[in-house]
């Protein structure tokens, strides 16, 4: 029989996350993304506890379970309103490629440090010129003996100054074809010809985004991440992760938005009754918790089926999660601010600072016209239309 319950233990993770998170709060999290602060007790504490690579192989310093336990982390975290934009990318991108591809040495060398927080790894395929189309990225990489040499342009690329390491998407050449395949790199921040810069974004958030600039970065042969020719499959690990992420993030903030709104709904009389009595503020907060609620189903059930091994079906959940989910944050988020009235655009009531945060999830790590386009593809059987 399908259980539609997370397990007692999932669920107990849930709540130890949330009260560890519930210690810091959404104050404390703003106050520091607005003085330009980092979260960085919080990422050590749970990485200590032994939440952040919860999904990662007890054998490197993780806590041996899977996608959907680091999921519930990311969820619970954005729910109290610390959202950690760097877990989607560290252990569940970066620490399921390389738990999966990587050579022993390889995982020896990176993973224990993703898992104790002290040697974050960020993510970087987005390039200026190429944008959603990753087929047309440039950097390159290129062999001079037994090292590698890599250049090219990144745009977008969260929490490098966070990170020791960047796990950089470039393309090599096939000594039989000729032609440029994906492969995977492990940079080191502080390599020589590896420039970084913010770009001033609108959210708010300790974490930062920044264009990368690779000017002949030299490599050992071993920063290439498993098989030169298994690129393509090994980025596609990744994937459903970054998505379930992503959603887990998404229905965490729609999560924080409601709860707050709903209190707030409840105390403020305007006339004779709480606002939260009429249906006009009462509607659109039902219909956000009901979409949070499919969005967390439709989560759950990809990571069962990437915790299973099934990759194909997991990619169709995976997206349709990962939509579902933004668009419940956006409307938990515009919901929530509309409800709160002039207070909702104050900074003291915190409800219009999740607006861009919210809206973020509808154009990262994959756009929402992009998860469109592989659901009329692969779902429906329509036409590419690209
Ligand atoms: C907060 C944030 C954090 C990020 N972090 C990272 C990171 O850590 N690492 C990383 O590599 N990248 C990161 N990104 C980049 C992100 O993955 C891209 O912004 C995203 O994939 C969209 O690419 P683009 O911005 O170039 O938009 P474009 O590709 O220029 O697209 C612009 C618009 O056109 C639409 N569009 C394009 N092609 C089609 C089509 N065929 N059909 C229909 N619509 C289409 C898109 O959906 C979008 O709405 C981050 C972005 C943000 C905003």
């Amino acid at each position: 029989m399908t259980n539609f319950t997370e397990t007692d233990e999932r669920l107990e993770l849930r709540r130890q996350v949330a009260r560890l998170a519930k210690g810091y709060g959404r104050d404390w999290f703003v106050e520091r993304a607005r003085a330009g602060e980092k979260t960085t007790e919080l990422w050590l504490e749970i990485a200590k506890a032994g939440y952040l690579g919860v999904n990662i192989p007890e054998e490197y310093g993780g806590g041996g379970g899977g996608i959907g336990d680091v999921a519930a982390v990311c969820e619970e975290l954005a729910a109290q309103g610390c959202p950690l934009l760097m877990m989607v990318v560290s252990p569940a991108i970066c620490g399921t490629v390389i738990a999966r591809y990587g050579t022993e040495a390889q995982k020896q060398k990176w993973l224990p440090g993703i898992c104790d927080g002290t040697a974050t790894m960020a993510f970087a395929i987005t390039e200026p010129d190429a944008g959603t189309n990753s087929h047309n990225i440039t950097t390159t990489a290129r062999r001079d003996g037994d090292e590698w040499v890599l250049k090219g342009q990144k745009i977008y690329i969260s929490g490098v100054d966070e990170a020791e390491n960047v796990l950089v998407v470039a393309r090599a050449e096939d000594t039989k074809t000729g032609k440029l395949k994906p492969c995977l790199f492990v940079v080191p921040t502080d390599s020589a010809g590896f420039e970084f810069t913010a770009i001033p974004m609108e959210i708010v958030s300790p974490e930062k985004q920044f264009q990368v600039f690779i000017d002949d970065v030299r490599l050992p042969a071993d920063a290439l991440v498993g098989d030169e020719n298994g690129g393509l499959v090994q980025l596609f690990a990744g994937l459903n992760p970054e998505r379930i992420m992503a959603a887990s993030f998404s229905t965490g903030l729609a999560r924080h938005a409601l709860e707050k709104a709903s209190a707030y709904a409840k105390e403020r009389t305007v006339f004779k009754a709480p606002i939260g009595s009429h249906q006009a503020i009462a509607h659109p907060l039902a219909m956000a918790h009901i979409e949070t609620e499919l969005a967390r189903l439709m989560t759950q059930k990809a990571s069962a089926l990437v915790d299973a091994g099934d990759d194909m079906a997991a990619g169709e959940a995976a997206n349709m999660a990962k939509y579902a989910a933004a668009e419940a944050a956006v409307h938990a988020v515009d919901a929530a601010v509309q409800t709160h009235g002039g207070n909702g655009i104050t900074q003291e009531y915190g409800m219009a600072g999740l607006l861009v945060a919210a809206r973020a999830g509808r154009i990262a790590p994959v756009s929402r016209e992009m998860i469109l386009n592989f659901v009329a593809m692969h779902s429906l059987g329509l036409p590419k239309s690209y």
